[in-house]
């Protein structure tokens, strides 16, 4: 296994140039792409010169994971598909060492768990009980015959052909493929309610059917080292990195522009910025594209066990019912299955034993478990986003006993996800003109692909400005 990362090292703004060719503003996934692919140079392997400047004191941007007394807490629960064509043409995904997650999920119901899975990807300890279950409620045949149909088409289909047809509210979509029961209700609105942060239904149809394209595609994973590995990787790759500078005014002059930092002005023909939205939007001028918050709580406890806390999940569980909780983790915990509750009685989005799939994300002997709330914890104080209240709720849905789970990390982050509505436009323009470029998830989609896929746009559009010839595309695995 490839040795743990850790945090980069916080380097000092020193020696910023008075002039380059091109600045990158933001090493979030999107800087990162941009910035490593001006480097590696145009079609002559000519390489205009770069900075990129973080206001950070990491690369990653929403993408990290922060140590904590030898807890590996990704910041928020967050995974890396490897499906994602993007992902696999600019990075080595080998040596992420990626662990995937199990193709199941376990939810919650007034009568007891019930386990969803793709048989293919389903860990052997769970599969007799998706076998079992496939069979029982959420949903008649009706609505899971639909739901089949639609979520192969979209597997099936290329990205051009779901990008075509008219954009809608996916809710609106999944009315009128047939899929309006309760496996929409139990199992599917929750589920996406942590991809999308919001469970009224209203985000983009082209971007709900390329999602459910990747999970059919792809096992969502999370590297050896943590989510940090991500951005540490396209980092190595891009000498001129200055962490710890935040750019405060742009300003536009003739065929050139001013980057205005506390550490310094740098003149720059070209300007891109991949910052957050927000603040694309102050020094772009474009119209912000809005974002939803999340909170994920990091609780751990004892695996007596052993580091993966088995205590052979065999579908006997009773209804909602600490029966087999042995382990601490419920009968289902340790096979490291998605948690979603069916009930849907609070902001819970999901919960996960991360350690059960990823070992090197908690100390041997503990377990690490991420659960994912909709909204700030803090903004709206209640018994349901209470730290307390939440490890509550974690009892009924992995029908364990959480009294002992303890708190390691709690994440808040208020500008977690890019709203997708629709219409969607998943090529926005990255060239504003004179210099000036952005790029960013809100150029594209909503994720770390489209987040890498902005990156490049934004590159090429550079290349074109500076009067070079952009490079041919990366094949895929050439990362
Ligand atoms: C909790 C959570 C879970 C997620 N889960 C997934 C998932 O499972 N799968 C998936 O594909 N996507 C997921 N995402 C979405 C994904 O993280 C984002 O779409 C993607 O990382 C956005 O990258 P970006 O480069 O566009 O923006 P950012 O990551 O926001 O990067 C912008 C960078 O600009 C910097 N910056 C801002 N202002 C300045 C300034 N003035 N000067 C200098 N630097 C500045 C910021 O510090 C930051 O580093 C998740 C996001 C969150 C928060």
């Amino acid at each position: 296994m490839p040795a743990p990362t850790g945090q980069p090292a916080v380097t000092e703004p020193l020696d910023l140039p008075s002039s380059v060719e091109v600045v990158v503003i933001g090493a979030g996934l999107a800087g990162l792409a941009c910035a490593r692919r001006l480097h590696r140079g145009d079609a002559d392997g000519t390489r205009p010169s770069v900075v990129v400047l973080e206001a950070a004191p990491r690369v990653g941007g929403r993408i990290g994971t922060e140590l904590v007394d030898g807890y590996r807490c990704d910041r928020g629960f967050q995974v890396l598909n490897p499906a994602y064509p993007e992902a696999r043409r600019v990075l080595d995904l080998q040596a992420l060492a990626l662990q995937p997650l199990p193709g199941a999920v376990v939810v919650a119901t007034e009568s007891g768990p019930r386990v969803l899975g793709d048989p293919r990807r389903t860990p052997p300890a769970l599969l007799p009980r998706v076998l079992r279950d496939a069979a029982r409620s959420l949903g008649g045949p009706a609505e899971k015959l639909a739901f089949a149909r639609w979520a192969l088409g979209c597997a099936r289909r290329r990205p051009a052909e779901l990008l075509s047809p008219a954009d809608q509210p996916w809710s609106q979509t999944l009315t009128e493929a047939g899929v309006d029961g309760e496996l929409r209700r139990a199992v599917l609105e929750p589920f996406l309610s942590g991809t999308l942060a919001e469970m009224d239904g209203s985000t983009s149809r082209r971007f709900v059917e390329l999602l459910i394209r990747s999970f059919v595609r792809g096992r969502p994973s999370v590297p050896w080292s943590g989510m940090q590995a991500i951005g540490d990787q396209l980092a190595a790759q891009i000498p001129a990195i200055r962490l710890g500078v935040e750019v405060q005014r742009l300003e536009a002059g003739s065929g050139a522009h001013r980057v205005a930092t506390a550490a310094g002005t740098i003149t720059a023909r070209a300007v891109v910025v991949a910052t957050d939205p927000a603040t694309a939007a102050r020094f772009t001028g474009q119209d912000e594209v809005p974002t939803r918050p999340l909170t994920t709580f990091w609780h751990t406890t004892d695996v007596p066990d052993g580091p993966d806390g088995k205590d052979g999940a065999d579908g006997t569980g009773g209804a909602g019912s600490t029966e087999g909780a042995g382990s601490g983790l419920g009968r289902f915990g340790a096979t490291g299955a998605i948690h979603l509750d069916g009930e849907r009685r609070t902001p819970l989005a999901n919960s996960v034993v991360l350690s059960a799939s990823a070992r090197a994300y908690a100390p041997y002997g503990k377990a690490l478990i991420a659960t994912t709330i909709r909204g700030l914890a803090s903004a709206d104080p209640t018994e349901a986003t209470s730290e307390p209240g939440v490890r509550r709720e974690l009892a009924r849905i992995y029908g364990a006993d959480t009294t002992a789970w303890e708190l390691v990390r709690l994440h808040e982050i208020p500008r977690a996800l890019t709203v997708m509505a629709p219409p969607l436009d998943v090529r926005r323009p990255v060239d504003l003109g004179g210099g000036l470029f952005v790029a960013g998830d809100h150029r594209d989609t909503a994720s770390i692909q489209g987040a890498l896929v902005s990156g490049r746009r934004a590159a090429d559009a550079v290349f074109a400005h500076l009067g070079m010839t952009a490079p041919r595309r990366e094949r895929i695995g050439e990362g």
